[in-house]
């Protein structure tokens, strides 16, 4: 582990140039290493407003998606977060310092133990995991304040929206095609009613079904 403060500190001030005003969820990306969700290879990079590699093909995000989209989450220590994709865990690690509980779905269970294992040595213990295919969201905890999904659905999934709660926002990327994906704002009012929003066009890798076979 190699933790450079000044790398953090540039980061932090390209965030806030890119529009990221949240200063909780600023004070949360300074908090969080992560250096320590990144692969060893990539160690010098980590502070870099870049996607990474991580094992199975997969990428930890860049940081300026996971702190638009945390923003765009509106959280507060009340709220019980659902997340599919838990990859690294570092996305999860940062809404764990901005909520009461994350509970995370990962379909590729080496990704959750080294996630665990990072969550371990920095002691967060408010986050609890699973492997499992995230379209199908989390019956028995449901329903879920906030939704937070990092894969690229082809569609809303119809689960997530049932077990998000009233007064509850999801944020997710959208669209089959790699080169024509938008976050997308699910918003469900107090009475239930659903409403769709649009936000920045990005690049997630897809969300697969079901758990998978092998690492
Ligand atoms: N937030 C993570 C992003 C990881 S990439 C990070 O910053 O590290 C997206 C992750 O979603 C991958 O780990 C992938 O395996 C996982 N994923 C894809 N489809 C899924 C599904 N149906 N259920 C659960 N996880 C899924």
């Amino acid at each position: 582990m190699n933790e450079n403060p000044a790398l953090k500190i540039r980061l932090i001030m390209e965030l806030r140039r890119q529009g990221i005003s949240n200063t909780e969820v600023l004070s949360a990306i300074e908090r969080v290493p992560r250096e320590v969700f990144v692969p060893p290879t990539f160690q010098d990079r980590a502070y870099e407003n870049i996607a990474l590699p991580i094992a199975s093909g997969q990428t930890i995000s860049q940081p300026y998606v996971v702190a638009y989209m945390t923003q765009m989450l509106e959280l507060d220590k009340m709220r019980k977060v659902l997340e599919i994709g838990t990859g690294s865990g570092y996305q999860t690690a940062i809404l764990a310092k901005l909520c009461r509980r994350v509970y995370s779905i990962e379909r590729y269970r080496n990704l959750l133990q080294s996630a665990e294992e990072a969550f371990k040595a920095l002691k967060i213990t408010n986050i609890t995991t699973k492997v499992g295919d995230g379209h199908k969201g989390w019956k028995e905890q449901a329903p879920f304040d906030r939704i937070l999904v990092t894969a690229a659905a082809e569609e809303i999934p119809e689960n997530l929206v049932t077990q998000l709660a009233n007064d509850g926002i999801m944020i997710l990327p959208v669209g089959a095609d790699p080169a024509n994906q938008h976050i997308v704002k699910v918003t469900k009012d107090g009475k239930g009613e659903v409403t769709e929003e649009q936000l920045l066009p990005v690049r997630f890798v897809p969300m697969v079904q079901g758990v998978a076979e092998e690492t």
